[in-house]
């Protein structure tokens, strides 16, 4: 048997992070096993525009590398992968049920409904549907419907049974069928609802194993009971325990957003993103989150920080392993060591996975990593010039392992523009000291005049100045740097001086000076 798993989303125009992590494992056991997998899109209620709503799920897969055999753009022999394509399909399964008795068309009214209900709520037992309308003749049943009353088709759930599953994350599960009411399986426009369209999907895509969220497994009962009815296959279940927020145990929302910001957990993602996007040209909306893959992809994580993030929400190897790759996950996988108990989003520990998946990274894919950043934000221009790519090299390469995000590249604008920020409260305290410009100036026209202007030359240069004038290293070097960068932190301050050459340094001294004078 070929294992055959599959991703259901409904296009929402946003993928969010519990779904990519649920996805993610079928995709993780679909691979581990050499099986398929396939990506359906359940679109019956979408009024939406089909790009917008899609585009970033198809992208979030994309990026991370996560290929799919079967569905949107690659086809595949149970196409098409669309459920609004698929009307045929559900038309000729709800004939097969018609036929066979096991779905009924319902003529209830709204205000027969709502009386079974109040008359449920009133004796205290659950609301299970009335079947007035199987009682018509066929005769009746074809008058109705010429006449044009409103119905629905309903499955006629076969009660007094006991219906047990094992589901491969969840255990044993057993329900009383006769608590179930009979599911409304088509609207009278002809469209399938949720339940009655997987069935048919799964079954017809040959799906053997429907790895999918827990909030499902309450509609896995009329599920099975729908396979069975049409006579399918039955598919294994897995159902997956939700993602919780951070430090909470609540499921993760996009709805939540405003109560996130205010997350310690949390909070750093939402600053960096209102600091960081407006740079890059990109608003930061909800669909583009923390919740979401698309933050993580627009904001520079590496496909490798956040798989190993997702793979370990509620998932592991063993008692120790955190960093995985993917080639180890897929090698690894299996279903029986999902946990049952949500799994909580920790940001603090994706953001570990993607310092260790940076810090593994070649320099020359870090470089190309980070030049759509530079470009985004106006810091270089295309085509890039090889004494350009080679500055950029130098850079990344100055600033070392606090890259951690592709993003934190654009912190360094000090080594594309002469224009920068400057932290003001800094600049004061090490720059407007007293006795230092004093000092900086007198540094400053050794620099002009120094055989080399190499990392050795210049630290030779300023240990023997410090020591003539009598003063500590440290004094000069924060002066020096917050001089000729405007920021107290980034890479070395010779690394500094070197990139950006000497006739540089000296004129942003000169104009540090300047700018202290005038303070
Ligand atoms: N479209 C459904 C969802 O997004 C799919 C559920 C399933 O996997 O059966 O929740």
């Amino acid at each position: 048997m070929t294992v055959r798993t599959r991703f259901a989303p409904s296009p929402t125009g946003y993928m969010h992070i519990g779904g990519m992590r649920t996805a993610f494992f079928a995709w993780l056991f679909a691979r581990h096993m050499h099986g398929k997998f396939i990506l359906r899109i359940d679109d019956t209620d979408e009024a939406r525009n089909m790009s917008e709503a899609l585009g970033p799920i198809l992208q979030a897969f994309r990026w991370l590398g996560l290929d799919w055999d079967e569905g949107p753009e690659v086809g595949g022999d149970y196409g098409p992968y669309y459920q609004s394509q698929r009307g045929d399909l559900y038309k000729a399964a709800a004939e097969k049920l018609i036929e066979s008795g096991q779905a009924y068309h319902d003529f209830s009214t709204p205000a027969e409904i709502a009386a079974d209900r109040a008359e449920a709520d009133k004796a205290k037992r659950p609301y299970i549907n009335i079947r007035r309308s199987l009682d018509l003749s066929a005769a009746e049943r074809a008058q109705y419907l010429a006449e044009g009353r409103p119905w629905v088709l309903r499955f006629l759930v076969p009660r007094g049974e006991t219906l047990a599953l094992d589901d491969l994350i969840r255990g044993h599960v057993e329900w009383d069928t006769s608590l179930l009411p009979d599911p409304v399986i088509v609207r009278a426009n002809g469209g399938p609802l949720y339940n009655f369209a997987t069935v048919v999907d799964d079954a017809q895509l040959k799906i053997t194993h429907v790895i999918r969220a827990e909030e499902h497994l309450s509609n896995t009962p009329i599920q099975v009971l729908l396979h069975r009815a049409l006579g399918n296959v039955m598919p294994t279940f897995a159902h997956v325990p939700y993602v919780a927020a951070p430090g909470s145990k609540e499921k993760l929302s996009k709805r939540k957003i405003a109560e996130y910001r205010k997350n310690p957990k949390f909070k750093m993602l939402f600053e960096r993103a209102d600091e960081v996007f407006p740079k890059l040209g990109l608003e930061a909306t909800p669909e583009r989150s923390p919740v979401t893959v698309e933050y993580y992809e627009k904001i520079g994580y590496l496909p490798a920080g956040v798989l190993n993030a997702l793979g370990r929400l509620g998932w592991s190897l063993d008692e120790k392993t955190e960093i995985m790759s993917l080639a180890e996950m897929i090698q690894n996988f299996t279903l029986e060591r999902v946990v049952k108990a949500p799994a909580g989003f920790d940001p603090d520990k994706l953001f570990s996975f993607q310092s260790h998946w940076m810090k593994e990274l070649p320099l020359e894919q870090k470089i190309d990593g980070c030049i759509p950043y530079l470009v985004a934000a106006k810091l270089i221009a295309e085509p890039i010039a090889p004494e350009s790519r080679q500055f950029i090299s130098q850079v990344i390469t100055a600033f070392g392992d606090r890259l951690k995000l592709f993003s934190d590249i654009i912190d360094t604008e000090y080594f594309f523009r002469d224009e920068f920020p400057i932290d003001e409260k800094m600049f004061q305290k090490r720059v407007c000291k007293e006795g230092i410009p004093a000092l900086l100036r007198e540094f400053a026209q050794r620099l002009a005049v120094i055989d080399s202007f190499t990392l050795e030359s210049l630290e030779t240069a300023l240990q023997a100045f410090a020591a003539e004038n009598g003063v500590g290293q440290g004094d000069l070097i924060h002066a020096l740097r917050l001089s000729t960068t405007g920021t107290p932190v980034g890479p070395g301050v010779y690394e500094c001086l070197v990139l950006l050459g000497r006739e540089k340094s000296l004129q942003r001294i000169e104009a540090a000076l300047q700018r202290a004078a005038n303070a």
